[in-house]
């Protein structure tokens, strides 16, 4: 399945803006696939602190716009294992799984990174933390 790479669409980035306290999820898609219209509001930056529904701007940000939180990305490897059954049906479909960025850097060992393919790399000075 590797050997026949899809065009990656990764790096685009998208606002989900809340219909109950207004707050905006700042979200980038790491790798390509399909996100929802809906999510539910993250827009303190934590999951749950709103249970609004947050509606996607379609991709039509603003160049302004406030550095993104959270990110889409295709889980692979333990990261897909680890999903429920509904959860694999999804990414199975091309779904996209949404989660804080730069959180599952935390599981590296110093000096080293997870990339979005869950594989771990040496940390250097072009990949900024933050
Ligand atoms: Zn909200």
């Amino acid at each position: 399945m590797d050997s026949c790479m899809p065009v990656r669409k990764y790096g685009y980035k998208n606002i989900y803006t809340c219909q109950k306290c207004g707050g905006q999820t700042v979200t980038i898609d790491i790798d390509e696939g399909v996100t929802p219209f809906m999510l539910r509001c993250r827009a303190t930056g934590e999951e749950g602190d709103c249970d609004g529904m947050a509606q996607s701007c379609m991709y039509r940000v603003p160049a302004n716009s406030p550095e993104p939180q959270w990110e889409w990305f295709t889980p692979r490897g333990f990261e897909y294992r680890e999903l429920s059954p509904q959860m694999k049906e999804h990414v199975d479909k091309g779904g996209l799984v949404i989660r804080k960025k730069g959180r599952h850097e935390q599981d590296a060992p110093t000096g080293y990174y997870r990339d979005s393919h869950g594989s771990l790399r040496l940390a250097s000075p072009s990949h900024p933390k933050r």
